[in-house]
């Protein structure tokens, strides 16, 4: 309990120190005000608009962080994971020595975001492309090729691509695209997107 009690003061104070950082980082002036994207119009999906609401990100001032509970149980990942592909069925086994792992070991939590995301990005069509997890559908790669990839299609045809999208890559898009200045940490806590504007221009094909 002692134990316990300690755990939750240091996250205090790691939390206090994260802020007082952030706070510095991002001590400038709000420029352009006037300029207001809301929610509703970022979801008319032009591509005009989302650069509106990247502007929004930098000439904003960023939302106080939350800080989310961190109740869980730390259950290590298991040795090998079995990668099940929905096209053919076929079963690649992972070791933990692959570089693969990892994002194979993501994926549910990666397919499970992209679901909140698919009705946020009104207009755009989001998938993951898991194409290079599978030795049937990608028989002929390195172990250091074999990832998902996010997939953007704007309406106008455009394709953006992401490998080795991780599930912070999706939290920020649904940020993004549900509240435009913040997004929701794995710990249901709260952070402002202007850190992170950099990947999410990436993310967007908007760099
Ligand atoms: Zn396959």
């Amino acid at each position: 309990m002692i134990l316990v009690q300690i755990a939750f003061v240091l996250t205090i104070v790691l939390g206090f120190v994260i802020l007082s950082v952030r706070a510095q980082q991002v001590n400038q002036p709000e420029a352009n005000n006037k300029q207001t994207v809301t929610a509703e119009k970022v979801q008319a999906m032009s591509r005009e608009d989302i650069q509106r609401a990247l502007q929004k990100i930098e000439s904003s001032n960023p939302p106080p962080q939350k800080m989310g509970a961190m109740c869980y149980d730390m259950v290590g990942p298991p040795d090998t994971f079995e990668y099940v592909c929905p096209v053919d069925g076929e079963k690649t086994v992972y070791s933990r020595k692959s570089k693969a792992f990892e994002q194979a070991t993501e994926l549910q939590g990666l397919r499970g975001l992209i679901e909140k995301l698919r009705p946020l990005a009104k207009g755009i069509l989001v998938s993951l492309d898991e194409r290079k997890l599978c030795a049937k559908c990608s028989p002929a790669l390195l172990d250091t090729e074999r990832y998902v990839t996010l997939v953007l299609q704007y309406p106008d045809g455009r394709i953006v691509r992401t490998d080795q999208v991780t599930p912070e890559d999706l939290r920020y898009l649904i940020g993004f695209f549900a509240d435009g200045l913040s997004y929701k940490t794995f710990f249901d806590g709260q952070e402002p997107l202007k850190p992170v504007e950099g990947r999410l221009k990436q993310l967007l094909g908007e760099n």
